[in-house]
């Protein structure tokens, strides 16, 4: 049997990038995934892929930042399912500037896509995994929480910001068999990193012990390892999934 059959996992930013690729791992194990993404236009193709592996996964367009759209989307899992097994807070954002130049704007944005969303998406779904005595969240931050970025002070804020939330959260809940872990990836290929200019990137690679950038089923993995079974004794920790590029 897969190791998720059954089994209902939300995967938030899930039509691009990282997420895309999470959704699919877990798809690959069983798992019906409800997919969030505020990319429309990315969610028929996205959900067709997903659907061959896991046919009872459904998508929806949420703005993460909507505290209304995330309520209602809780809800519709939560009847089409009556269950909710896995969280992975995926959706992020950058909008960097040194912070001399940073306005109020970009940091508010980052910290609302970034950290707000996790404690709205996290909160709505304690209540039935408490009740199911089972949960695994998993929230996406960066290496950058630990290690500090030029231009990227809103970011590498909201990616800190979530060690110590999914920290205070592991302990709330463990008595009720629910896990909270971070992942934290490094130099990943995906949109997010594409936009960076060759320079940059080549900066980023000679800090990379094992010497290319990771791939997204890099991410994948580690996310997967956390919410099987294999997984189940590990709680408030962070993978780190950065090739050497930072080790705790
Ligand atoms: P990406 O830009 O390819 O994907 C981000 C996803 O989040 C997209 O699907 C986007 O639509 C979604 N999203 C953004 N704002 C949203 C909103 N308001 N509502 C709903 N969805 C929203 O980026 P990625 O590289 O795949 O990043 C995925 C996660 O991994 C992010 O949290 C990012 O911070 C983190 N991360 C990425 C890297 C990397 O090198 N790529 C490194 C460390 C951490």
């Amino acid at each position: 049997m897969s190791m998720l059959q059954q089994q209902v996992a939300i995967v938030t930013g899930a039509t691009s990038g990282i997420g895309r690729v999470i959704a699919l791992a877990l798809a690959k194990e069983g798992a019906r995934i409800f997919v969030v993404s505020n990319e429309p236009q990315k969610i028929p193709e996205t959900l067709a892929e997903i659907r061959q592996l896991s046919p009872e996964s459904e998508a929806r367009e949420v703005d993460v930042t909507s505290a209304a759209a995330v309520e209602e989307a809780i809800k519709a899992v939560q009847e089409r399912y009556g269950r909710i097994d896995i969280l992975v807070n995926n959706a992020g954002i950058t909008q960097d500037n040194l912070l001399l130049r940073m306005g109020e704007e970009h940091w508010d944005r980052v910290m609302e896509v970034n950290l707000k969303s996790v404690y709205r998406l996290t909160r709505l779904v304690l209540r039935p995994m408490m009740k199911a005595r089972y949960g695994r969240i998993v929230n996406i931050s960066s290496v950058v929480a630990l290690t500090g970025n030029p231009g990227q002070a809103n970011y590498s804020a909201s990616k800190a910001a979530l060690l110590g939330f999914t920290k205070s959260v592991a302990l709330e809940v463990a008595s009720r068999q629910i896990t909270a872990n971070c992942v934290a990836p490094g130099f990943i290929e995906t949109a997010m990193t594409a936009k960076l200019s060759p320079e940059v990137k080549q900066a980023m690679l000679s800090r990379i012990p094992l010497g290319t950038m990771g791939k997204p089923e890099d991410v994948a993995a580690a996310v997967l390892f956390l919410v099987s079974e294999a997984g189940r004794y590990v709680t408030g920790e962070t993978l780190h999934v950065n090739g050497g590029m930072y080790m705790s």
